[in-house]
This record gives C-alpha cells, sequence and structure tokens, in this order.
C-alpha cells in the first residue's frame, strides 16, 4: 500500500521515512511537518543523469524544476548532485544564488518576466532564458545591450502536443499562455527575430508538453516535432540549433493505482527516437536538458498532522480534522488531487475505516482527501499524508495566517530542520 521505497513499518508499527520514526519526528519537530527523504532525492537525481549516460552518450543534463520545491537546502543538494535548476521568478532565482547555486546552470522560465527579473538574471550572468514571447525577447536584447552583455536564449515551443491528462492530444494546442505557436508559423518567426538581436545568443529551443504524463510516446513525439523545427529552421536560416529542451512532467506515485515508467525508460525511448530522427533529417544530436520536478521530489516528502477534532455524520460521512489544510497542501482544492494518507502510529493496523479528512481552515472545500480508507482515527493520532514532496511546500500560503511548517530532512536516519517553522511574529513582521 506504501508509495515509496523510503517507507516502511518499525517493529512499534510505526510509518518510519528513510528509518526515522515518523511519531517520534512529530514530537520532536511539531506538526503539521514536512519531512523529506534526503537520500531518495540524490537517488532521483542520479537515476536521471545516468539515463542520459547510457542511453544518450552522456550528451544531456537534467534539470531540477524547482517550483516544485524551492528553499536554499534543496538547490544545494541540487548543485552537489551536478544537475541544473529551472527557476520561473525574482524569488526562485535570488534563493538559488543565495544558496550558491552556480548561474550557468539555472534556466529562468515564465510568460511574463518582469524588466526587474530579467536585470536580476543578466547580474547573476545566468545560463539560460527560456524566453516565451516576442516582447520578452526584445526586452531581454535590450537588457542586455544596456548591460554590455550576451543573453543565452532559449525559445519555449509549443509543439502542438497537450499531455495534462492521463491521454494526449497531438493538436490544438495553441490555446495555451506559454510559448510560440508552430502550426502557425510564430515559432519561426520567433526564431529569425531572435537570430536578429544583437544582444542575444540563440541557443535552444524548448517544449513542456504536461505534468504527471505516465506514457513516453507523448515525449518521443515531442522530441520528434522539435527535430523537425530544428531542421526547418536549418533550411531555412542556415543556422543549427544545437541545445534542445523537453521539459519535465514525468508522473509520480500518489495512490497505488498510479503507475509511473521507470525514468530509464524515457531517455531510453526518447535517446533511441533522436538518434533516428537526427539521422534522417541530417542534424547534428543535439545536446538535451530535461526538466523533472514532481518526480524529482514528490514521492520523497510526506506531511505529517496531528489529528483533532472527529465529527460522525450519520448515514453522511465522518470528518476527521488535522491541525493544517489547504494553506500547507493546496492541491486537493485546487485540482481534487488524490493522495494515499495512514494513521502513523497505527500504520500496522488495517485501513478499515471511510473518513473524509479536513483542514482547519475557514473553506468546506479545505479538504486533504474525500472518503478514503484509513486506520480507526482517534483524536491525537499523528496522520501522514504520502507524496507531498511536489508542489506542497512550494505552494504554502498563510491563509487564516496559518504559519507555515517546518521542513524536516532526513539523510541516513538523521533528521535535521531545512526550513524552520514560521512563528507568529514572523506573520506580521511586514504589517505597519
Ligand atoms: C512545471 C514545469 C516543469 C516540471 O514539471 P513536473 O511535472 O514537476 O516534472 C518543467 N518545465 C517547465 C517549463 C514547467 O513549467
Amino acid at each position: 500500500m506504501y508509495v515509496s521505497d523510503s517507507l516502511k513499518i518499525n517493529e512499534k508499527g510505526h510509518l518510519t521515512i528513510c528509518g526515522c520514526d515518523t511519531v517520534e519526528l512529530a514530537e520532536q519537530f511539531g506538526t503539521p511537518l514536512y519531512v523529506m527523504d534526503e537520500n531518495q532525492i540524490r537517488s532521483n537525481c542520479r537515476r536521471y543523469q545516468s539515463s542520459f549516460d547510457k542511453h544518450y552518450k552522456g550528451r544531456g543534463m537534467t534539470v531540477y524544476a524547482s517550483k516544485a520545491f524551492n528553499c536554499k537546502e534543496i538547490c544545494r543538494i541540487i548543485n552537489e548532485e551536478g544537475l541544473g535548476l529551472d527557476v520561473a521568478s525574482g524569488g526562485e532565482l535570488y534563493t538559488a544564488v543565495q544558496a550558491g547555486f552556480p548561474a550557468n546552470r539555472i534556466h529562468f522560465h515564465g510568460n511574463n518576466k518582469t524588466e526587474q527579473e530579467i536585470r536580476l538574471a543578466l547580474e547573476y550572468e545566468i545560463g539560460h532564458f527560456i524566453a516565451d514571447n516576442l516582447t520578452e525577447l526584445q526586452t531581454i536584447d535590450r537588457l542586455a545591450k544596456e548591460a554590455g552583455k550576451n543573453a543565452h536564449v532559449t525559445l519555449r515551443i509549443k509543439p502542438g502536443i497537450d499531455a495534462h491528462t492521463h491521454s494526449f492530444i497531438q493538436t490544438g494546442q495553441i490555446d495555451s499562455k506559454f510559448g510560440f505557436a508552430l502550426e502557425t508559423g510564430e515559432a519561426m518567426k520567433a526564431i529569425k527575430a531572435a537570430l536578429e538581436y544583437q544582444n542575444i545568443d540563440l541557443k535552444g529551443l524548448h517544449c513542456h508538453i504536461g505534468s504527471q504524463i505516465f506514457e513516453s510516446s507523448p515525449f518521443v513525439l515531442a522530441a520528434e516535432v522539435m527535430l523537425q523545427l530544428i531542421a526547418d529552421v536549418k533550411r531555412e536560416t542556415g543556422v543549427e540549433i544545437e541545445e534542445l529542451n523537453l521539459g519535465g512532467g514525468f508522473g509520480i506515485h500518489y495512490t497505488s493505482e498510479d503507475a509511473p515508467l521507470p525514468y530509464d525508460q524515457y531517455m531510453e525511448l526518447v535517446s533511441a527516437a533522436v538518434f533516428q530522427k537526427c539521422e534522417e533529417l541530417e542534424l547534428k544530436v543535439p545536446f538535451i536538458f530535461i526538466e523533472p520536478g514532481r518526480s524529482i521530489v514528490g514521492e520523497t516528502g510526506i506531511t505529517l498532522y496531528e489529528i483533532g477534532a472527529i465529527k460522525q455524520i450519520p448515514n453522511i460521512r465522518t470528518y476527521v480534522s488535522v491541525n493544517g489544510g489547504m494553506a500547507d497542501n493546496p492541491r486537493y482544492i485546487l485540482y481534487q488531487s488524490e493522495y494515499t494518507a495512514l494513521i502513523a502510529n497505527k500504520a500496522n493496523q488495517p485501513a478499515d475505516t471511510q473518513v473524509t479528512i479536513a483542514g482547519k481552515c475557514c473553506e468546506s472545500g479545505d479538504l486533504i482527501q474525500e472518503n478514503t480508507m484509513i486506520q480507526n482515527p482517534q483524536i491525537g493520532d499523528v496522520l501522514a499524508v504520502l507524496s507531498t514532496g511536489a508542489y506542497n511546500y512550494s505552494m504554502a500560503s498563510n491563509y487564516n495566517r496559518n504559519p507555515r511548517p517546518a521542513v524536516v530532512m532526513v539523510k541516513d536516519g538523521t533528521p535535521r530542520v531545512v526550513v524552520r517553522r514560521e512563528s507568529y511574529e514572523d506573520l506580521i513582521r511586514n504589517d505597519l
């Protein structure tokens, strides 16, 4: 029933993560608490990197999409593992640089980067601007000129493949706020414009086709479509673009229903398709970037809560309320995301009670999961929600002025705080 390698049950019947008893973690650090398995994060990084070595002659780099979970410590870990880092705002960029992340391995995304953000990125001399639209291209060129620098730019293309759901569709993706459309000729126009700007060096093309994708075929198809574009550009301009960024979106387990492919398999299939297509189109084999976020950190994290009020509504349902909710995990209220929950101090008991797990915020929709099976709940139990390592802390808010929980990382069985719990003083810090 458990969805991650690092989770086990000890002799007390308690859930453990990376060898640490979660009930003891809850006591030691308080709840709600995010706990992440650092060994698992590192091994995920290595699995992606080694798949490039194995299948693509090492001609690629994994770039961690930090919007999934960003703080100084994860930037340090990602740096130590030799990956690149995606940022999508000045704040994520600032965090990375403050953590000592090398600027040349930073990729800056976003469909509406502000001038202030672009100036900051130029000042740091980041390695890759992923430009989204013509206005931005013009702004990057102008600000680079002002700074006396050249910006390395990759253009975000809408390849006409949408894989946001369990299946994917090949056309009709013009309606997205991100990137240049391929089928209207907008992409080709933008590439030609980028080649003209004096302070822009066009390095690559980028696409990102969705998230929580379980199939390999949309990635293969996206790679082929993008290589065709590189070939078209070469024919029309004589310039051969050397970098191809295929985005992220690899799926993970949230429940036992989810069946992601081993990460290795994506690169194996994509690599084979790229080699073949390059031969067919007489192109040099491009340097490839991929940008996994969720699949690096998602399954490595859990959230621990304490159960408070239990409300049994006869013939309707039982609400089990925890001391967190939408403020620390907004994914259920946003997209009815599925999660696996269990009572950490009764992990060896049968999950025989159907409950709806509610948060403590003033919203009826503030739920973690509806009609889910957990062990018989009692006030004071520790509830664990699994696979919360991605898009939980990074999406957390202070709604109802709830302080954000601490983040604890466990490495080789030893826990340490990497983000302190917010205090009430933190909440009023900027109030005048
Ligand atoms: C969100 C995002 C990613 C990461 O997606 P995951 O589903 O977390 O792997 C990668 N690239 C871009 C451009 C994104 O917007």
